[in-house]
Order: C-alpha cells, then structure tokens, then sequence
C-alpha cells in the first residue's frame, strides 16, 4: 500500500481507539444547586481548585457541596469547608465507587466510578463523571434495555450501546463534555452490579457495529415493531441500507405486538382540518386494513398525512396501525411499540431465548453490517 494512505488510514483510526475515556454529566435533566458525595468504597482525594494538597476521603465521610453566586462551596462531615472554582474528587484507590445525590431531587441517587468534578453553572452546578465506554455501559445497557432477559438479548444490546458511544462522541463537544445522562444521550443509572449484564458487556468488550466501509452505525432500537420494522427514510427521513424493513416473526408474543385506541371524532376533524383536508371527505385514509403492512403515509383530498404524524398528534403506541370510522369515533388498531426502526427489543430477546447467538440477533435487525472491534472503526464526520 501506498506510504501516505497508509498513514491517512492510521490518523483516521487512532482517535477512535484512544477514546475510551468519556465524561458524562450528571443529574443533567434537574440541574441541581446542590449535591452530596460519600465514598461508597475505597479513598477519595477532594482537591478545591487552588488547593496544592488534597482532603482523603473514606466511607463514612460526607462532602456537601452548593453553589454560590460563580463560586462552589464545599463542607465536610468533619469541619474543612471553602469555596473554590471548582473542585474535583479523585480515586485513590483501585475500584473506589461514590454515591452522589442531590437534596430534594426527583433524581435517585446514583453509584459511581472514576473521577467527579463539580463546577458552578448557571443558578446550578455542573456535575462531571469522568469514566470509561467499557465501565459505564451496563448501567446503560440495564437502562435501555431492562433487567431481566436472556445473555444474548443484552449481548446485542451491549454491542447496539457501545456503538451509540463511540459514534456520539461529540454530541455534548459545545458543552465541554461527552454525553448527559438522560434520554437525550442515553440514560446512565450509574454503577451497577446485575452479574448476566456485566458479564454480557465484559464478554462483547470492544466490539460496535459498523457499515461496509468500517462506519460506526446509526444503530437505532425500539421496543416492539408490531411484525415488521420500519425504514429510517420512512421515520426519521434519513436512510440507511441497514435500517431497512424487515419481517420479524419473533415478537408476536408480547403484550406490545398489538393495541388499539379511539380517537373522537371532534379531535380527529380539527386535525384533519390542520392538514388542509375537509372532514367528511377524507374516506381514502381509511383504506388500509390490520395487517396489510407499514403505512408510511395515506393521502385524501391531495393531501398526505404520514402516520409518524398521527402518532406524534394522538401520542400512539407506534406509528403501524389501521384507521376506520365507527360513529363519533375513529378506531386505530395498531401494532408494536416505538418508533420500529432497527432493533425491536422483544423479538431480540425471544430470539435469545430461542439460542440465537447476538450476531445473528444484530445480522437480523441490522443486514449487512459488521461486529468488529472498535479499533477497526471510524466515526462518520457527521453522525
Ligand atoms: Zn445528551
Ligand atoms: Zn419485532
């Protein structure tokens, strides 16, 4: 191979590789003006901003830490306090944990590893976990993905999340971080210890889902698809050709795989009338029947509705379902859970339970791409 594609190739692969260090913001939704740090395990050095020395910290001490004006201040159980720009917790022994909460916050408090630095934020503190893809993500993945299932079910999603990771690297990069720890991002509990988790991640370490030419995918999840998933391009309209419909036999034994709602008829008119249709008119979106398939969009009168639209206006299950006028109603029966594109979370766990192997559950609900290791993949410029 020629020298300089060659050293093109490396520079394009080593930030990847080198990125397994991530922060994460904490309490990111409650943005609290106050929280409280106590050693779980092991020892702690608290270090304030101007500090040459630090405090040790062991179980049993108490940090409360507020913000004030630009300033954070802080307080230990045994009587050291100031205020500083801000100030840092760091392990000071192998595997320390901490638990962190913040008074009166709807948050639950979470267990944590790594390094904590506390910032003061607008009205607010600005709460960092510095930590690894590989030691956050079974809080991720019971998050995403529930407690309870077969190994291979969270081995998928063990791959599906680390992929999320590394592709998203830089959603927060304005902020001054990598990821929040809210649904915006993905969700992080914190530490957790659910041995059939753990040991899904530790037994997939490394490995993402990339496309042919070695790109991180958009690897999208939802909770049931109803029998068939949906495109990206008919959803999001974006498209990929791994996120493409597919027929999925597995997730029929749900509660998810069906439901049906009634929307009354006055609420159902204005909406037609928002989308410049005249009620009484608009028989042709009835046309479709359960089962018949995904329906991207349905037009009367020349005008199209797409069903993401409908779902979004009534807050439906999903946006695969039928529509048929009954008296001073219409009845939507619909199917599945979520927005259906790429992997559907019950079918991926029947299949599990049914000893299919978490590349074949991936090769199903992502055709065509790759479980390689992270070494191996690059980010695209633009996710
Ligand atoms: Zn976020
Ligand atoms: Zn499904």
């Amino acid at each position: 191979m020629n020298r300089r594609i060659l050293a093109f190739i490396i520079l394009l692969l080593l930030p990847l590789a080198g990125f397994s260090q991530i922060s994460i913001r904490i309490f990111a939704r409650s943005k609290p003006a106050s929280v409280i740090f106590t050693p779980e395990s092991g020892v702690f050095l608290l270090r304030d901003g101007a500090a040459a020395t630090g405090v040790r910290l062991s179980q049993g001490d108490v940090v409360v830490i507020t913000s004030f004006e630009d300033r954070v201040i802080y307080r230990t159980r045994s009587g050291i306090f100031g205020a500083a720009d801000s100030i840092a917790f760091t392990p000071a022994s192998d595997g320390a944990l901490f638990r962190l909460r913040a008074p009166g916050n709807a948050e639950p408090e979470k267990v944590l590893n790594g390094k904590l630095t506390v910032r003061p934020f607008p009205g607010s503190l600005q709460v960092l976990n510095f930590t690894t893809v590989e030691e956050s993500l079974p809080g991720v993945v019971r998050a995403e993905a529930g407690k309870l299932g077969p190994s291979d079910y969270f081995r998928a999603q063990a791959v599906v999340a680390r992929t999320y990771f590394y592709r998203n690297m830089e959603r927060h990069s304005l902020d001054g971080y990598n990821f929040c720890d809210d649904i915006h991002c993905q969700v992080y509990p914190g530490v957790v210890t659910d041995s059939v988790i753990v040991n899904a991640c530790r037994s997939t370490a490394g490995k993402v889902l990339t496309d042919r030419d070695s790109l991180l995918i958009e690897a999208a999840f939802h909770g049931n698809c109803g029998g068939e998933t949906a495109s990206s391009a008919d959803v999001w309209l974006a498209g990929y050709p791994y996120l493409v419909s597919v027929k999925d036999p597995w997730c029929s034994y749900s509660a998810s795989f069906t439901w049906r709602r009634g929307i009354p008829r006055a609420d159902w008119d204005s909406f037609l009338v928002s989308k410049g249709i005249t009620p009484g008119n608009e028989g042709a979106l009835y046309k479709s029947q359960p089962g018949e398939g995904r329906i991207a969009s349905r037009s009367a009168q020349g005008r199209s509705v797409t069903s993401e639209e409908i779902r979004l206006r009534f807050g439906l299950r999903s946006a695969y379902f039928s529509l048929a006028p009954a008296g001073d109603s219409i009845i939507v029966n619909g199917r599945g859970y979520g927005h259906g594109v790429g992997l559907c979370q019950d079918g991926a766990k029947h299949m599990a339970e049914k000893k299919q192997g978490y590349e074949t559950i991936i090769g199903f609900y992502y055709p065509g791409t790759i479980i390689t290791d992270i070494k191996n993949a690059r980010r695209p410029a633009r996710p």
